[in-house]
């Protein structure tokens, strides 16, 4: 029998760590380390999600093990007292998870437990998508060529059984709450977890959205992207079995320019995999730039600025829908994410780590690595990241990518009865007529045109 300690692959099929022939006694560990670093959507999201994987190890004649404490006590003890041939589990990138593995790695082998750590979060390991020399790259559009073309694993098969021996089982505790860890219940609506509505997600998907993906991903009120993120930030779905479901959506597509959607799809699962190399290559940009300036970028400090922008009172319409869907759903459309990005960092010129950390507290799918790296790309810091000079208009972008206002409205009621023109116009409008239209909604705190000549002289005083 071996011991399969559950991180961030909360799911039974296409589980590379999992996937055994042998009996197998799964564990989760509530680590009040792991658990310091998290937020309510995010915990909220986690323990329904081992809910359902408990329900599926007991559909399957066997449970799941919960324990609370240091994992480098826990995960010995556990496998010491079962008597466990090894212990297994995969592999998560991230610099927290990384010292605790070794850790509980050196535990193990000084009690003379065999460990195994597997590689399955990713179609592709941090390290083996490199240029001819063997660098890590620092354009997508490279890193996506080779990354396609590279062959990829099948779905792994779940374990044949699961055993919960008497002699431990009652080490275990029932699965907390939130409030147990420590937590409140969570501002918005967090989506349904679990592998269950992952598959769903991902079925509805291939079946309509990944073929009009391309032509719609960027308009926020379509709703034509997965919503996978959460999912494939705590592995409810296997990222083999996505691959797969989308090479199958593909084969089947209409004719050239669906297929050419669902490619588009993938390549957006490539960038997940760019970022998690870009962190493996470089942990220290969580809290560092990635692009070197010659001198320190002048950020401002903006209390008011900050507090207006994460309340969704900034008077820029596409922002404030941004930011109140991020309180809502605790999830924001992709382009929308990139706007209000854009608009802390070259708007209000406030350094990207603030809205990082508002992002880290707030998003049910906060992954370091996608996080960073969107938030790197829409400051200019990052690695193939926004140009300095090319700085998104927030109005534009919301005439652009919302030009009905259905997705502000949906989300800013003050705006309800605006017509889309003069939504798109806020920002120019008489005050006296902002005040007709809709006197609850505020003016802008800022004028884009001048902040955007700041932005610029920021950029070019770091480059010196
Ligand atoms: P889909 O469009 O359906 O894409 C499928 C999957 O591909 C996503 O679930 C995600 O895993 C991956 N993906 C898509 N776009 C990106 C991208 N640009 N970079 C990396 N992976 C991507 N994504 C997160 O998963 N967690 C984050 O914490 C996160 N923070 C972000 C912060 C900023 C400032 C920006 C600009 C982007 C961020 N993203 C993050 C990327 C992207 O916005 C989300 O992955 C996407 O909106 C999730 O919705 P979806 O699952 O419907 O995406």
């Amino acid at each position: 029998m071996y011991v399969h300690w559950h991180r961030r692959d909360l799911r039974v099929e296409d589980n590379r760590a999992l996937s055994s022939s042998d009996p197998v006694l799964p564990v989760f560990v509530f680590d009040e380390e792991v658990l310091f670093h998290a937020a309510p959507p995010r915990v909220s999201f986690m323990l329904s999600a081992l809910d359902s994987l408990r329900d599926e190890y007991r559909e399957r004649g066997g449970n799941l093990l919960f324990l609370r404490g240091d994992p480098r006590e826990e995960i010995p003890r556990i496998a010491t007292r079962c008597d466990a041939e090894c212990v297994v589990w995969n592999r998560d990138y991230s610099g927290l998870a990384k010292a605790r593995d070794a850790d509980v790695r050196d535990v193990l082998a000084d009690a003379g437990i065999e460990r195994r750590a597997y590689h399955d979060a990713l179609l592709h390991t941090p390290g083996t998508i490199t240029t001819n020399q063997g660098d890590y790259y620092s354009v997508y559009t490279y890193f996506w060529k080779k990354w396609r073309d590279r062959e990829k694993d099948a779905p792994f098969d779940a374990p044949d059984e699961i055993v919960v021996p008497d002699e431990v089982a009652e080490d275990g505790i029932e699965i907390p709450t939130l409030a147990d860890l420590g937590f409140e219940e969570p501002e918005g609506t967090i989506p349904p977890a679990g592998t269950e509505a992952a598959r769903d997600l991902l079925s509805k998907f291939c079946e309509r959205d990944a073929y009009r993906y391309d032509e719609a991903r960027d308009y926020p009120a379509r709703e034509a992207t997965s919503r996978l993120s959460p999912h494939l930030k705590f592995g409810t779905v296997g990222i083999r079995d996505v691959w797969k479901t989308t090479e199958r959506a593909k084969n089947d597509a209409g004719n050239e320019d669906e297929a050419e959607s669902v490619e588009e799809f993938q390549g957006q699962l490539a960038w997940r995999e760019f970022y998690a190399h870009v962190l493996d290559d470089d942990p220290s940009v969580v809290v560092e730039n990635y692009k070197d300036y010659r001198y320190d970028i002048a950020w401002r400090d903006d209390p008011d600025g900050v507090q207006a922008w994460k309340d969704g009172e900034t008077g820029y319409p596409i922002v404030d829908a941004g930011m109140r869907q991020l309180r809502e759903e605790a999830w924001v459309h992709n382009r929308v994410r990139m706007i209000v990005a854009s608009f802390l960092t070259k708007d209000l010129l406030v350094d990207w780590r603030e809205g990082y950390d508002w992002y880290r507290r707030k998003l049910v799918d906060h992954d370091t690595a996608n996080d960073n790296g969107g938030w790197q790309w829409a400051g200019s810091t990052g690695t193939d990241a926004q140009p300095y000079f090319r700085i998104f208009n927030p109005m534009t972008q919301g005439e652009r990518f919302d030009s009905d206002a259905e997705y502000i409205k949906r989300f800013v009621p003050e705006l309800s009865d605006v017509p889309p023109e003069k939504v798109h116009e806020w920002t120019e409008l008489d005050p006296d007529e902002r005040e007709d239209l809709a006197p609850e909604y505020p003016a802008p705190i800022v004028d884009h045109s001048e902040r955007r000549e700041m932005a610029i002289t920021m950029f070019e005083n770091a480059r010196g």
